[in-house]
């Protein structure tokens, strides 16, 4: 079902290499490199003072009121950071120094999930195997929620629609609490069963909880003095908020009525052609998408070539996505605004929600 709705004229290997051809002319025509430009180094820097500046802020608050707005101005620069220089740096897109490049993959253990997990669920089983179910860690929601036919339909999912936001503000505590461990230790999908995990990496997973949950709650708690109850409800609730931004912004690129659901991988000729059917970008003239979605809304590009940083898709999405995939009669998808990938989002959710198929 699916390869009948993607086709190329020309074949997978011409497209590929023509795709990776346009790409190095760009690259080379503007004399510029693959990784951070100054709009990344502008990102690093408003992560990095916009974490420690206002942590700062929550260790120097004096009142209830000041300590809830500025804990929530932190958390709120972890899904910053988690979306805009954690993804990239777990794919090595940021910079070329060795250690850098190795350092800034903990970004994502800085904002309590670990980076080795991520790289198992996200760079392995997410990337090789988009929107196949086991296989794809983008649809292991433990039942809460129905993206794919292939999926057993429950009762409760005819109310998905209605609840799946509330759903995607678990995302973060989830993660940071249960998913990472239960990934390791009791893996859903069935590329990581069975996987050893190098014992240092358990290791520095704990260290990293430990220091997260240390900054985040022992600190405000034992060395500032807040009571319990207004820490654990400002880290809960806040996020809440966290994990929305973060689980929507994900998930619309894929999850959507347009895209397709493949049994396995060999549905499509080639990959290449897999990335187009379940991937579908969003808010290209979107200022706010630029500067905040950390390029998950222009995706197609990112999964074709993940190790380009984030704040070239815009260009290259217009001047090499866009032409070639109409030259090889490939759909491409895109939803002009953020709002029209929501309601597309909400629609597929409704629809495999209400049917078996
Ligand atoms: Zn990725």
């Amino acid at each position: 079902m699916a390869s009948q709705t993607v086709t190329s004229g020309t074949g997978p290997d011409l497209f590929k290499k023509e795709l990776h051809e346009r790409v190095r002319d760009y690259f080379e025509a503007n004399d510029i490199s693959r990784l951070a430009n100054g709009q990344m180094r502008a990102k690093l820097a408003i992560a990095a003072i916009w974490w420690a500046g206002s942590l700062a802020l929550v260790y120097t608050s004096s009142g209830t009121l000041s300590f809830v707005l500025f804990y929530g101005l932190h958390l709120l620069s972890h899904a910053f950071i988690l979306l805009n220089i954690a993804h990239d740096a777990n794919h090595f897109a940021i910079v070329e120094n060795n250690f850098l490049k190795r350092a800034l993959r903990y970004s994502f253990d800085l904002c309590g999930i670990s980076s080795y997990v991520w790289r198992q669920l996200h760079n392995l089983q997410h990337h090789n195997n988009i929107n196949i179910i086991k296989e794809d860690d983008g649809l292991a929601t433990r039942g809460i929620l129905r993206y794919t036919p292939f999926a057993k339909r429950l009762k409760v999912h005819r109310a998905q629609h209605l609840y799946v936001f509330l759903a995607y503000a678990l995302f973060s505590i989830d993660y940071i609490l249960f998913k990472d461990f239960e990934s390791l230790f009791f893996p859903f999908l069935d590329g990581l069963k069975g996987k050893k995990h190098p014992k240092i990496e358990i290791l520095k997973i704990i260290s990293f909880k430990i220091f997260y949950l240390t900054y985040t709650l022992i600190i405000p708690i034992y060395v500032l003095g807040f009571s319990t109850g207004l820490v654990l409800l400002s880290f809960f609730c806040w996020q809440l908020i966290v994990g929305m931004i973060g689980a929507t912004i994900i998930q619309v690129s894929h999850q959507s009525r347009s895209n397709q659901y493949p049994a396995s991988t060999n549905d499509y000729e080639d990959f290449v052609y897999h990335v187009f059917a379940t991937t579908a970008d969003h808010s290209y003239n979107s200022f706010i998408a630029d500067w905040f979605f950390g390029g998950l809304h222009l995706h197609v590009i990112h999964h074709l070539v993940p190790r380009i940083c984030h704040t070239h898709y815009r260009a290259l999405t217009a001047t090499v996505i866009e032409p070639i995939a109409k030259k090889h009669n490939i759909s491409y998808r895109t939803n002009e605004t953020f709002f029209d990938a929501l309601r597309e989002h909400y629609l597929h959710l409704r629809a495999l929600g209400l049917k078996t198929a």
